[in-house]
């Protein structure tokens, strides 16, 4: 028996927690855990609590009872999806710290191990694997399979990032075999945009920078034209991956403006850089090829301070060739 399921065995409650800005491997792994304990568990009183994500995920069972808001109630144990420290449960974790037990679930190599019992596979694709590994595979249903497998796409970028194993593949062959309709998830929450997505989108390509030879490209997205546009967060998903996309680029960097003197900065690397030892010095964290961060001060100070990085980073490879 997995530790998840002892874990459940031994309780009467469990809140399911995730990250601040959760993507579609924290809401795929927090929903599907969600559905697996409602079927498997219909005596434990459960919930979800996370900060309001992208309506695009919202074929997935549950989406709908997501809480969003802080409340008195206390739950036995606590479980944590995708979440590689304490910070990243945002207000949600006053729940950890009132529970009894914690359960960590996730794939960050950054993770601080901070619940009282932690899962993490730093080589799992996503925490939707991870997750996959300690549930029993006869009682996922279809629901649960498309919260898995939106979970897996995401994470992947659709089965192509280097995070994506032999293994991957073959979970989510299982999940297609419980009867999701792929095409349609892959469409749907992963390619399909907005007008208004693909313009944010547009225009952060045109205003793009290379610098470093060409080996390093930014993009910044301002508060004002994210006013202008009526865009959040949740409307830059894929404007670093084009960018990383740039022929001849190592490394990535979008940062879009979340206040006054501060960004939310997304990093990618295509093989050389480890952008989750940069994002960690930074207070973030996340994988070597993707990882992200919040900076102070102005556009140019957080390109000045993370391009010192990378270039180091850069440096220190070409002296060792
Ligand atoms: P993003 O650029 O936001 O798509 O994030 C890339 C990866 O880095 C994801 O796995 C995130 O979970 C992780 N990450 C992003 N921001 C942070 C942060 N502030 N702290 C820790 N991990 C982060
Ligand atoms: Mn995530
Ligand atoms: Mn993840």
């Amino acid at each position: 028996m997995t530790l998840l399921e002892r874990m459940l065995m031994n309780t009467d409650s469990a809140v399911i927690l995730g990250h601040v800005r959760p993507d579609g491997d924290c809401v795929g792994a927090a929903l599907g855990l969600y559905s697996y304990i409602r079927s498997c568990y219909p005596a434990i009183r459960t919930a979800v609590y996370l900060e309001e994500a992208s309506p695009k995920f919202s074929y997935l069972k549950g989406f709908d009872e997501i809480r969003h808001q802080t409340d008195e109630e206390s739950w036995r144990l606590c479980i944590c999806v995708d979440s590689s420290d304490r910070e990243r449960l945002g207000e949600f974790v006053c729940y950890l710290d009132r529970a009894e037990a914690s359960l960590c679930l996730d794939h960050h190599v950054t993770n601080t191990g901070y619940a009282q019992h932690n899962v993490v596979d730093a080589q799992g694709s996503s925490t939707c694997e991870v997750l996959f590994g300690q549930i029993d595979e006869s009682r996922i249903d279809k629901s649960i399979a498309e919260c898995l497998y939106t979970g897996i796409v995401h994470d992947t970028g659709v089965f192509k990032y280097s995070c994506t194993s032999p293994r991957t593949m073959e979970i989510a062959g299982r999940l297609m075999g419980k009867g999701v309709d792929f095409g349609s998830i892959i469409d749907d929450s992963f390619y399909r945009k907005t007008y208004i997505q693909n313009q944010i989108l547009g225009r952060a390509l045109l205003e793009s920078i290379t610098f470093l030879d060409g080996r390093c490209i930014f993009s910044a997205i301002r508060q004002n034209v994210m006013e202008l546009y009526g865009v959040d967060g949740r409307d830059m998903d894929g404007i670093i991956d084009q960018l990383r996309l740039t022929e001849g680029v190592e490394a990535a960097i979008f940062l879009y403006q979340t206040g006054a003197q501060e960004y939310k900065v997304s990093l990618r690397s295509q093989s050389i850089v480890d952008v989750s030892k940069i994002a960690a010095f930074f207070g973030g964290g996340g994988h070597v090829r993707a990882a992200g961060c919040t900076m102070s001060g102005s556009i140019h100070d957080v390109i000045n301070n993370l391009s010192l990085h990378i270039a180091k980073q850069l440096e220190e490879r070409e002296q060792e060739e």
